[in-house]
């Protein structure tokens, strides 16, 4: 059986090791960091195609991505389906909208659009609640004979010497990994309330004013900030008062939940998605970069790539 090292633990590099299994290669999973201390852990997780580039090519692996989730709801822990309310621009292309699966697409009636919206489109789209999904995929991966190993990698000669074949899904680690310039981290407060009842719902129409609500099973994710090339991981109070004001001025409710937890990340967010072969460590097949849409795309690139190792190197 033909063996390979996929290094990072986060969405991207455990729908990879999974993928590549369902293809028959035996996998050895390596990263420095596992489940609650990585960026994917903390997040909404929805799936709406945001900050990723460019948009045609993320919108093909948004598809896969999607189909995959929607055999998997019902049996995988923490995936549903549900409505989500996507303000649009009127006037704008709202470009993801074609690229939505039929039936998939209604538009909102008058009573679901938050204030001041002209318009929107109430979705079917995959829900992850990574505290629970995540587990559920490195179980996943274990159980189909995956080995796991913690390590930091120090650079990209080490990475390419770790194995025959190795694919870099470290997210944002791959600045310093791969020296990559174009990748930039995007800040992104966001509050984690008590359970609400308001259909998920997001505006990021206006540039620098993204505003969303995720409803989860057991608590709810109220959004955001989207600051490019800001490394501070630290909670700001003036971040969690915009937020707060933004929801409240969608209107949807007249006090503010109580907060659980505020949450600071930082999206690894490139021009485009590096999902290529390296040039000088030809061994070496990157995928990260994956923005604000690591879930909404991640299985896309993880099918994609598998698909193309099994051609290429037939593994069993
Ligand atoms: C506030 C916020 C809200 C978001 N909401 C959504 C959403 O609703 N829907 C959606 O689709 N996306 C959302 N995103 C984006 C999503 O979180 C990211 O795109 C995704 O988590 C990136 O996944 P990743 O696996 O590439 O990176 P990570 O989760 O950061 O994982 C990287 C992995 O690589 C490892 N690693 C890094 N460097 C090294 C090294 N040198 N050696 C060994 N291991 C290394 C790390 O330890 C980790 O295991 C949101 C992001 C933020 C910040």
């Amino acid at each position: 059986m033909k063996e390979i090292t996929v290094v990072g633990a986060g969405i991207v590099g455990l729908t990879t090791a999974i993928a590549l299994q369902e293809k028959g290669f035996k996998v050895q999973l390596l990263a420095a960091q596992f489940l609650e201390k990585t960026l994917s852990h903390k997040v909404g997780a929805i799936w709406f195609p945001f900050e990723v580039h460019p948009l045609e090519k993320a919108m093909n692996w948004g598809r896969l991505a999607y189909k995959r989730y929607q055999l998997d709801a019902g049996k995988a822990p923490g995936l549903s389906m549900i409505p989500f309310t996507v303000v649009c621009d009127p006037k704008g292309e709202n470009a993801w909208m074609k690229h939505m699966p039929e039936n998939s697409l209604r538009k909102a009636k008058k009573e679901e659009l938050p204030n001041n919206a002209e318009l929107a489109y109430v979705a079917t789209v995959p829900l992850t609640e990574p505290p629970i999904y995540l587990p559920h995929l490195l179980q996943t991966f274990q159980r189909n004979g995956g080995e796991l190993k913690e390590w930091l990698v120090g650079d990209l000669n080490e990475l390419a010497l770790l194995n025959k074949w190795v694919i870099n899904c470290t997210g944002l680690g791959a600045k310093e990994l791969c020296k990559d310039e174009e990748l930039l981290p995007m800040r992104g407060q966001i509050l984690r309330t008590e359970k609400l009842d308001i259909q998920s719902c997001v505006n990021s129409t206006q540039p620098g004013a993204l505003s969303y609500i995720i409803q989860r099973s057991t608590d709810c994710i109220i959004g955001g900030t989207d600051y490019l090339n800001d490394w501070n991981q630290s909670v700001e109070l003036s971040d969690t008062e915009l937020i707060t004001n933004r929801f409240m001025a969608m209107g949807f409710s007249d006090a503010f939940p109580s907060v659980l937890e505020e949450v600071v990340g930082l999206r690894p967010r490139r021009k485009e998605v590096r999902f290529e072969f390296d040039r000088e460590f030809t061994n070496v097949f990157h995928n990260y970069g994956h923005g604000g849409a690591g879930f909404t795309v991640a299985w896309g690139c993880a099918l994609e790539l598998a698909q193309e190792f099994g051609k290429r190197l037939n593994p069993s």
